[in-house]
């Protein structure tokens, strides 16, 4: 097994083919910038020539980019079936992208070579050995990227092995062995990837690329690694095709923290779950609470009576110390919890609540979780409502009232227009917004009446709007809770409101998430 074990990052690539994603040239960028933050050894950046984004974004890299610890890959094929090399528009755009190293894709599984290419499995050889030649005769560093090889390995080794082979031959630098339709399990792969290393000695790196299709994308990684692989590929919070990729929020601190391996450098693993959140914000995507290490949840304990006891010895509750990547420990509050977890809580957030306070606390969440709110899956409330308990008042803004109204458009269609009225650094501010929807249009008027004051309110954003009527004997009549998620880009709170009318339920969550938000984002 390797000290060290290089990560290559495909989100710019593979990543982007998770469904329902689309990613800007700019967007792509900042994301560059953000696994450069983290030490990631090498970015794919894309597939010059594929499309014109992929293109304008390696042309801005060069001079917009600058990358201090990783280095920018390009993506491609292999020339075409009876192609030539020189006049092949696929090598041709890997060449003029200007990266210092290409990663090219080639079929390993005879069947592929035979039924979709329909080819003989010479000429599958040959496209890979000219390629190779074709790029490395153009001083680029070449990793190939052997696509299908657990399955082709396990049907015609020798076939699988040739391919590999004539990469190696003409000097490719890396074997990417892929396990694309994601089908392989650990020990699989861990018995195919030892016959590959010893095959090719220590000559060439040995890489994996894994997806999750049997759950296994990143056990499969540590797998190949315990087999002598010496590279990483994988996508940030495991996003791609299908079930996605080999996650590199996982598989980074399995390797260092659990096997001791080398991969981003040490410092920086603390670095994690905040890049972790900032590419989930840059991609669009929802952060899963439960994702290992880097969740909002990893390290929540919904503990009661145990939670003095976890917080006088915490080694004993949890695997790794949670500020290692950058995440904490939380303490979950419900109804249930006693004073002694909301002492735990007040510490956490830095607050002075004496015995009375917390006794009175303890109070407001038992009856309000009566009337239906769930604190639990509020952590944003109920900081601010521990805060006012401890004599805090939020000074941002007061609101006079508002109203929101919508109408029905001859055509059939909807349209929903808020106004505000709120007191602001000492001026009255009414601002009226249409929104598409209730929520949003009042989201989008209170935004309008207070941002000049509060610019960072800019980064605040809701990610998520969720109503539950809680009790659906009534009817119409019942009561309503709505939670609604936002972030900033680098925390993410919930916010709730109970009502029985739904617009003041979702006012309530809003208001708090926006108090929330300017308490905890800066300028
Ligand atoms: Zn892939």
């Amino acid at each position: 097994m390797s000290a060290e074990v290089e990560i290559f990052d495909t989100t710019l690539r593979d990543g982007s083919q998770l469904e329902g994603i689309s990613l800007t040239v700019d967007d792509k960028l900042r994301i560059a910038e953000q696994l450069d933050h983290l030490g990631i050894t090498w970015i794919e950046g894309g597939w010059p020539g594929a499309n014109p984004k992929d293109e304008e974004f390696f042309r801005r890299a060069a001079t917009e980019l600058k990358l201090t610890t990783s280095t920018l890959v390009a993506f491609g094929s292999t020339r075409r079936v009876k192609g030539k090399v020189d006049d092949d528009p696929t090598l041709a755009n890997l060449v003029a992208a200007g990266t210092s190293a290409v990663c090219i894709v080639g079929k390993s599984w005879d069947y592929h070579v035979t039924d979709a290419l329909t080819t003989t499995l010479d000429e599958g050889v040959a496209m890979v050995a000219d390629s190779v030649e074709y790029l490395r005769g153009h001083g680029l560093g070449v990793m190939f990227d052997a696509e299908h090889f657990f399955d082709g390995y396990k049907r015609n080794p020798e076939f699988a092995l040739r391919v590999l082979e004539a990469a190696a031959e003409k000097g490719a630098s890396t074997l990417v062995l892929c396990d694309t339709n994601g089908g392989s399990l650990p020990f699989e792969v861990e018995t195919i990837v030892g016959e590959v290393v010893s095959h090719f000695r220590n000559d060439v790196i040995v890489a994996i690329h894994t997806h999750d299709d049997t759950g296994c994308a990143v056990a499969n990684a540590l797998a190949a690694v315990r087999a002598g692989a010496r590279q990483v590929q994988g996508t940030i919070n495991g996003i791609g095709e299908r079930t996605g990729n080999c996650n590199l929020t996982t598989v980074i601190p399995n390797l260092t923290l659990k096997m001791g391996i080398e991969t981003i450098p040490a410092d920086r693993m603390e670095r994690l779950t905040s890049v972790a959140h900032h590419i989930a914000e840059l991609v669009n995507v929802i952060p899963n609470p439960q994702a290992p290490y880097v969740g909002s949840s990893a390290f929540a304990h919904k503990a009661g009576l145990h939670v003095s006891a976890i917080a006088k010895r915490p080694d004993a509750y949890e695997h790794i110390p949670p500020d290692t990547v950058g995440n904490g420990t939380r303490f979950v509050v419900s109804e249930l919890a006693g004073k002694a977890t909301l002492k735990f809580k007040a510490e956490e957030l830095g607050l002075d609540l004496d015995g009375k306070a917390l006794g009175d606390v303890v109070d407001t969440l038992k009856r309000l979780e009566h009337e239906g709110y769930h604190f639990e899956a509020a952590d944003g409330s109920l900081e601010l409502l521990m805060r006012r308990a401890a004599g805090w008042e939020q000074e941002y803004f007061e609101v006079e009232s508002f109203r929101v109204t919508t109408d029905e458009l001859p055509n059939g269609s909807f349209t929903t227009e808020a106004t505000v009225k709120v007191h602001v650094a000492g001026q009255r501010v009414i601002r009226t917004a249409e929104g598409n929807g209730p929520v949003n249009a009042l989201d989008q008027a209170l935004r309008l009446a207070i941002a000049s004051c509060y610019p960072a309110l800019d980064r605040v954003h809701l990610t998520d709007y969720k109503v539950r009527v809680l009790d659906t004997e009534k009817g119409t009549g019942a009561v309503t809770r709505v939670l609604i998620d936002s972030t900033n880009g680098d925390l993410s709170w919930s916010t709730i409101g109970v009502s029985e009318n739904i617009i003041e339920a979702s006012w309530l969550a809003l208001f708090d998430s926006i108090v929330f938000g300017l308490l905890h984002t800066s300028d």
